[in-house]
């Protein structure tokens, strides 16, 4: 059994939403964590949790111009929910430019607050914002997820010094990602599998739209790099996700 600890499942995406569970589930993926962004996507996240979706609420920081302090109280409110396990996707992106670099720290420092004072871990988007994100993670106590990891092998040394594991998905499939060199010097102690539904579709679906059930396809890759069966590295990855959600539990099957 598998998990995808990030995805956006949404119906603009998918439209009906059972169909995508049903494609996981026949591909061993049973949890799916499904992560909002911003107002209207974390309300669906709640709307849609169910026996096989948990989820995770955030303010992304390409909302850091549009977001209200509602959407903040929303937050809070559904935190306490079973199936709510982190506060996400939230962090830093200078991709497009630092302008607003400060809004941009001020509203993960919020998150990163929230998610000390109630005990809950986080799910991190850092884009070109390395150094950013952990000067600003190193002032809180937590543990979570470094979503869609790409740096350098010291990075990810620094991130899993503080607590933190890696999310692998379909980019270290693509041909070239210099990311394999990175997990060789890194062990099944140290990442977990997500796919970031609907984008990032690993190889040989390029092209196509992402779905958690390339999990599959993400754990037989990384089962090839160290050497070892996709059972044992979901037996791993699934360990790192109980360790890091505490709110998670592994169906019995
Ligand atoms: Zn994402």
């Amino acid at each position: 059994m598998l998990i995808d600890t990030h995805a956006h499942i949404e119906e603009k995406y998918y439209g009906k939403i059972e169909q995508i569970i049903r494609n996981a589930n026949a591909n061993d993926v049973s949890i799916i964590i499904n992560n909002g962004t911003d107002m209207q996507s974390n309300q669906e996240v709640v709307k849609n949790l169910s026996h096989n979706m948990y989820g995770a609420i955030g303010i992304h920081p390409e909302n850091v111009e549009t977001y209200q302090k509602e959407d903040i109280d929303y937050i809070i409110k559904n935190i306490h929910n079973p199936k709510i396990v982190a506060i996400g996707e939230i962090g830093l992106d200078y991709h497009y430019g630092k302008e607003n670099r400060l809004a941009q720290i001020k509203l993960f420092e919020t998150q990163l607050a929230i998610a000390e004072n109630y005990n809950i871990p986080v799910i991190i988007h850092s884009r070109d914002a390395t150094e950013d994100t952990i000067n600003t993670l190193k002032k809180f106590h937590l543990k979570g997820v470094i979503h869609s990891f790409s740096g350098s092998i010291e990075t990810a040394k620094t991130y899993l010094n503080m607590g933190f594991v890696l999310g692998v998905n379909g980019v270290i499939t693509f041909k070239n990602c210099q990311l394999k060199e990175v997990y060789k010097n890194l062990t099944l102690n140290d990442f977990v599998l997500e796919t970031d539904s609907p984008y990032l579709t690993p190889h040989p679906y390029r092209g196509t739209q992402n779905e958690p059930k390339y999990i599959k396809d993400i754990s037989e890759f990384m089962a090839e790099l160290y050497g070892t069966s996709w059972q044992n590295i979901a037996e791993n990855t699934n360990q790192n996700a109980l360790r890091i959600f505490d709110k998670l539990t592994i169906p019995m099957v």
